[in-house]
């Protein structure tokens, strides 16, 4: 992808043909793996279908709830197609990435309960059972299961991190046993950026009978993901985190794992009978989508993976390489900068964290945002991970295939200008200046 091709594509984005500007200077947004900008063409799709097709989907039998309905299930099965699963039935809405992991977790804890449906007892959990994470995981992806396992009796085992945040197959060879039923474990760490090796843990867990759930919210919107090639059995990701709009995640499981879980809410439109002492369930996907779902979102979302496949996605995945090689590159050659994660752009995607010696991440980050320079700074919602390296929180810059060189630069100046502001560094240390 070409820089003409760069300005092309962030022509298609308002947000970045008219950026907010901080301090004179149009913001450099830094912050995609917080959440996306959206493209013009999947605001208009959610505002079109408001404006000409807005109906209740899968509820009644008039021809503009038909229409709404295939606009609807037309979004599952792009999706679908987007992330390899065989069948569109394989995708279930939720409201988030978090929501989609609960519904998991939930669902797996209804069957422990005696509320499962035909074939739950794969979902046996009790006392000599494990439930495996790893310490990177963002707390969506750590507290359901932590959950699960003190309503089970299961006991809940992680993977610990080594000194960089990361942790290694090696590492799951020795943690994944005989006991483990779940593994659930980021496929990218939306702090360190490592790369998981999904397809070799999912074969690892799967000799020993244990299920898979992938937090796929930091590799969807970068890199050409597949699922049912990966090989595990549930995964999840969020819609505002690939150019789509908030309010809508995704579930994606193995068809006969989604058939044999129980829904953890259920209610209107889940349902094929329902007396005034029970209820039978659809099949999935509408199990779990009980209720009116957003269904403008989820048109939307069904733009923006078009949006994303017409980018191209392995194309998209070698430009946000070469922003992120320059990250890294720029980090590691400035003197006071702990680099989290990989110590090198390898199995590293689309964002880099920082500490800087001496200084608070929150003084980092305001000293950012007056430069016009837009981070996130904190835990990022992953506490045992900060904590087991040693710190409070870190700054995170993350790119995306709309980001530029001189953006990625701006960060770079402007952790210099905090450390100069700041006093932790002498003036004059400034990179290949032979202090590094
Ligand atoms: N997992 C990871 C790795 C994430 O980066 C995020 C978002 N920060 C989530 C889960 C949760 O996503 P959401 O807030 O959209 O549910």
């Amino acid at each position: 992808i070409t820089p003409d091709e760069v300005a092309d594509l962030r022509a298609a984005f308002p947000y970045f043909s008219d950026p907010p500007s901080a301090g004179g200077r149009p913001v450099a947004y830094l912050d995609a793996a917080a959440t996306s900008q959206r493209p013009a063409r999947v605001l208009d799709a959610e505002r079109a279908f408001l404006e000409h097709a807005n109906a209740a989907v899968h509820r009644g039998t008039s021809r503009a709830v038909g229409s709404a309905t295939e606009l609807f299930e037309g979004a599952r099965a792009t999706v679908a197609g987007f992330v390899g699963a065989d069948r569109p039935e394989q995708i279930v809405f939720a409201e988030n990435a978090t929501d989609a992991l609960n519904i998991i977790a939930l669902g797996i804890g209804e069957a422990n309960a005696g509320l499962g449906v035909t074939g739950s007892e794969r979902f046996a959990l009790g006392a000599g059972d494990e439930i495996l994470v790893t310490e990177a995981e963002h707390h969506a992806n750590l507290i359901p299961w932590q959950r699960l396992a003190k309503k089970t009796g299961a006991a809940f085992r992680y993977i610990p991190v080594n000194e960089y945040g990361t942790w290694s197959i090696d590492d799951a060879r020795a943690a994944i046993n005989a006991r483990t039923r779940i593994f659930a474990f980021s496929h990218v760490s939306n702090v360190t950026g490592f790369l998981s090796p999904a397809a070799e843990l999912a074969s690892l867990a799967r000799e020993v009978g244990a299920i898979t759930v992938l937090d796929a919210c930091q590799s969807v919107p970068h890199l050409p993901v597949r699922f049912g090639e990966l090989g595990v059995d549930f995964a999840a990701f969020s819609g505002h985190k690939m150019l789509g709009p908030n309010g809508v995640g995704v579930l994606y499981g193995r068809e006969e794992l989604l058939a044999a879980l129980p829904p953890a809410r259920t209610g209107g439109s889940a349902i094929t009978k329902v007396t005034m002492e029970e209820a039978e369930f659809l099949p999935p996907p509408m199990r779990f989508e009980a209720g009116t779902q957003p269904v403008s979102q989820i048109v939307a979302l069904g733009e923006a993976v078009a949006f994303n496949r017409d980018v191209g996605v392995a194309r998209a995945a070698a430009r946000e390489h070469e922003l992120v090689e320059r990250l890294v590159q720029g980090i590691l050659e400035t003197p006071g900068l702990r680099l989290l994660g990989p110590q090198g752009a390898e199995q590293r995607v689309a964002l880099a964290a920082v500490e800087v010696a001496g200084l608070h991440a929150h003084d980092v980050g305001q000293f950012l945002d007056e430069q016009g320079v837009l981070v996130r700074v904190g835990h990022h919602c992953a506490q045992p991970l900060h904590r087991a390296l040693g710190m409070a929180s870190s700054t995170r810059a993350s790119v995306h295939v709309t980001t530029t060189e001189d953006e990625v630069d701006r960060f770079l100046d402007g952790l210099r200008g905090a450390q100069r502001y700041f006093g932790t560094v002498a003036p004059s240390a400034t990179p290949g200046a032979g202090s590094a």
